[in-house]
């Protein structure tokens, strides 16, 4: 069975969250510790602890995951906005359990740190 992660608590509303999307494969929320104006986190309804372990059956799961994180970002009126996947700890992971970050409303700089 899948390990309890933050976001599986999340999911099972056992943690609160501020919800703006929802379906039957994915839940967006405002991260709780925001990095710019916009944060907000694009997670699957499957447990898939990061990127590295999704498989070919996960793609059409994958490509909802991006576009639901761009209607948001639309819908929060960004004009442009980073998606970050973070896979491993030394990538910054601290969640097991797959996120897309949108991050916008303010000015990203690149490379990230
Ligand atoms: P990661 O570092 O794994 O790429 O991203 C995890 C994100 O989850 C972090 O930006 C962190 O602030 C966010 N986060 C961790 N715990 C919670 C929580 O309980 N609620 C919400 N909304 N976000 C969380």
């Amino acid at each position: 069975m899948a390990e309890e992660t933050v976001f599986s608590k999340i999911l099972k509303g056992d943690i609160p969250c501020e919800e703006v999307y929802r379906d039957n494969e994915c839940l967006a929320f405002r991260d709780v510790q925001p990095q710019a104006p916009v944060h907000i986190l694009v997670i699957p309804q499957k447990s898939i602890p990061s990127l590295r372990e999704a498989e070919t059956k996960d793609k059409k799961l994958l490509g909802h995951l991006l576009l639901v994180a761009s209607t948001i970002a639309n819908k929060e009126g960004l004009d442009s906005w980073r998606t970050v996947i973070n896979t491993g700890a030394s990538a910054g992971q601290t969640v097991f359990h797959l996120h897309v970050h949108i991050i916008g409303g303010r000015s990203l700089s690149w490379p990230p740190g």
